[in-house]
């Protein structure tokens, strides 16, 4: 079972497959269970928070740049779990480096309440996928269960993030994207708080 991985010199904490979403460039599409960031992501169960925290502590922290809690899923299906293990590194290594979650954006949808407050100290950056500057295009590219809930619930999640978390990014992917709709989703990101970044595809 892969919980944490290194790549591109950061750490990378994988913790579930679960998702709420389809997404058209997901890297699991067509049974994948690996990825470019590691072979084998696909969890044959979750680990618990015990085991996640030490594997983690059995790694030297401090020597990596950050630490992402990204997972071959969407990480808030174990936000409160995240919580707890940034409580914990945070104890064990004073000097913690920065901790990012790689999010959807739909955690207050998922866990059915405002975690938004309780980021403040724990998680220093989120990228939130926005993948598109309206309704119908997020809609098309990720296939959210929840349809334009989803859509919402993931504005107002960065929104209110905004305040608590000192680097938000809100991301789009790159696969013909126009420079109108870059510009559209930067001025978006603008207005909730957030600074946008376009990723490449990644066909494989
Ligand atoms: S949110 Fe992430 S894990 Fe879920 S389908 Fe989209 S790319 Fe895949």
């Amino acid at each position: 079972m892969t919980i944490t991985y290194e790549y591109g010199g950061g750490l990378y904490v994988n913790l579930t497959n679960r998702c709420d979403c389809r997404c058209v460039f997901c890297l699991r599409h067509n049974g994948n269970k690996g990825s470019i960031y590691a072979d084998d992501l696909w969890l044959e169960r979750e680990p618990t928070r015990e085991e996640a925290l030490a594997d983690l502590l059995a790694r030297d922290l401090k020597s990596y740049p950050e630490i992402v809690f990204c997972g071959f899923g969407e990480p808030a299906f174990r936000m409160d779990d995240i919580l707890w293990l940034s409580d914990k590194m945070r104890e064990s290594i004073p000097e913690l480096p920065p901790i990012r979650i790689n999010t959807n954006g739909h955690a207050n949808l998922i866990l059915g309440r405002d975690v938004t407050p309780e980021l403040r100290g724990r998680i220093d950056a989120l990228s939130i996928s926005l993948n598109g500057s309206t309704p119908e295009k997020y809609i098309a590219e990720t296939c959210p269960k929840d349809g334009e809930k989803a859509w919402e619930a993931m504005l107002d999640f960065t929104r209110r993030a905004a305040k608590y978390v000192p680097r938000v990014v809100m991301t789009v992917v790159d696969n013909g994207l126009s420079e109108e709709e870059i510009a559209a989703c930067s001025k978006l990101a603008q207005s909730l708080g957030a600074t946008l970044r376009v990723r490449q595809y990644i066909s494989e």
